[in-house]
């Protein structure tokens, strides 16, 4: 008996001493995932720039680093998340210029928004969400640190990052100079001792937006927004950085530099997390391409925030995934299929699944995941109630809201029945007719083998 319990025992210790495994931008690599800290984790993801309202490409990053930061809370006591307001730039001082509305109560509105339609999609708040406008301090003493230290340089009111100073400058972009001058297109200013040379801090005119500092009235570049509010609060070293592709490069390789340098011997971030892009028709989602949705329109028309967050989890975060109607009705049926089994049994215990963990350690498998939600809600189906509670854990685990059972009025379902029947009698145009009196209801019916499912419209 004793020997029994304790190989229970080891097996239930084996599985929960699962590995987590992450594609590290930084070593090219798929590596196991050990913090600085055995017992805590330090994480830093590069928030919104609120200007406008975000779009899906700005959610799936959120959703991405949503998924992350709750596997690390699984199986580490103490996880520190910070994720940033980016409130200065110019993108928002001209949207609020155009608008004629104070660029404070832009931003605050559009970080409200933010905050709503990310709670909607279930993403658990970060820790910390410091806003670039209250961390100007902070900023000006790391670029006078990187003064002091000779790797920047004051030159008519603006203060340079002189990437000549750091010998590793393009280790994550993995770049020679000459091709990361070319990729970013850089202002060549001709004050700049070297084109690649990046903005610390920019001069600006006395009426114009901007703070005090040392060099003169004006504003901070963005990537030095990110060092300092890291630095503040996460030290010189910690454990991941998380973003979009394509804030790689100019943004956290600048960030890395400027970092590294103004704190001597400290290596930054140890592991770097890129999501893929949400795209549409195969191209990058983006308000400057104008072919974004926000996350709101999608929500209003009629997808819910588990539905859009269940899209997100079919493709691997790495990986572009494209926007389109059948992808949102594909993971809303597949909700809708997940959430039936659930309400057939009436069980509200709940018990974690080893093999949802395993594969969201594997570098966050999150297709694997809702394949294995998808097995689970079979055998729950066929009465097994270990399966039901193991698929409660796991959509909770995963952020996903079971969908409301829809209650369909008696007299659609009649109207519905009658249709099947003349469709059996291959009365196509009763058939027809019947289906427009559906409609007209605010239902659509979707044909199966013999039978039909209906749901609501909008
Ligand atoms: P922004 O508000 O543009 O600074 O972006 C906020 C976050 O969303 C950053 O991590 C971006 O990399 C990310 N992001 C922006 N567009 C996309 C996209 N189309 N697909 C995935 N992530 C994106
Ligand atoms: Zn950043």
């Amino acid at each position: 008996m004793i020997a029994l319990l304790s190989i229970i025992l080891l097996i239930s210790y084996v599985k929960c001493m699962t590995d987590i495994f992450l594609s590290n931008s930084l070593t090219k690599r798929k590596e196991i995932f050990y913090p600085l800290n055995k017992d805590s984790v330090k994480m830093y993801v590069c928030g919104p720039t609120v200007y406008e309202r975000p779009h899906m490409g700005n959610a799936r990053a959120a959703v991405v680093y949503d998924i992350l930061f709750r596997l690390l809370k699984r199986f580490y006591k103490d996880v520190v998340c910070v994720r940033n307001i980016t409130d200065v730039d110019d993108k928002i001082i001209n949207s609020a210029k155009s608008q004629n509305i104070a660029i404070d109560s832009l931003t605050t509105q559009i970080t409200q928004f933010y905050h709503q339609d990310i709670a909607e999609l279930n993403c658990l708040p970060p820790n910390v969400e410091p806003k670039a406008t209250t961390h100007i301090k902070q900023m000006i003493e790391m670029i006078e640190q990187l003064i002091k230290s000779s790797h920047a340089y004051v030159v008519q009111g603006h203060v340079l990052f002189d990437v000549s100073s750091h010998s590793n400058y393009g280790e994550l972009a993995n770049r020679s100079l000459d091709e990361m001058i070319a990729g970013a297109r850089v202002e060549v200013a001709p004050f700049k001792k070297n084109p690649a040379d990046f903005v610390l801090w920019k001069p600006c005119k006395a009426e114009d937006y901007g703070f005090e500092s040392p060099w003169g009235w004006g504003r901070p570049g963005w990537h030095i927004e990110c060092s300092a509010m890291s630095f503040a609060y996460l030290g010189a070293d910690f454990d991941i950085h998380g973003g979009g592709a394509d804030l790689m490069f100019p943004h956290h390789e600048n960030e890395l530099a400027q970092s590294k340098c103004a704190n001597s011997g400290s290596s930054f971030a140890r592991y770097w997390v890129h999501n893929g892009f949400l795209t549409v028709n195969g191209e990058k989602m983006s308000k400057s391409l104008g072919n974004f949705k926000t996350v709101r329109e999608i929500i209003e028309s009629g997808f819910n925030g588990s539905v859009i967050r269940y899209f997100y989890l079919t493709t691997h975060y790495k990986k572009p995934l494209d926007l389109n109607d059948k992808a949102l009705e594909d993971a809303k049926k597949a909700m809708k299929k997940i959430s039936a089994v659930i309400h057939k049994t009436d069980s509200k215990k709940v018990k974690e699944c080893h093999e949802v963990i395993n594969f969201l350690a594997d570098d966050m498998n999150t297709s694997a995941a809702l394949a294995h939600l998808h097995e689970l809600a079979s055998k729950s189906q066929q009465g097994d109630e270990e399966a039901n509670k193991q698929l409660l854990w796991s959509l909770d685990f995963l952020g996903l809201e079971v969908m409301a059972k829809e209650v369909i009025p008696a007299d659609i379902i009649k109207i519905a029945q009658e249709r099947l029947q003349a469709k059996r009698e291959k009365d196509w145009q009763l058939a027809d007719l019947l289906r427009t009196q559906i409609m007209e209801r605010g239902y659509k019916i979707l044909d199966t083998d013999d039978s039909y499912e209906l749901e609501k419209i909008g």
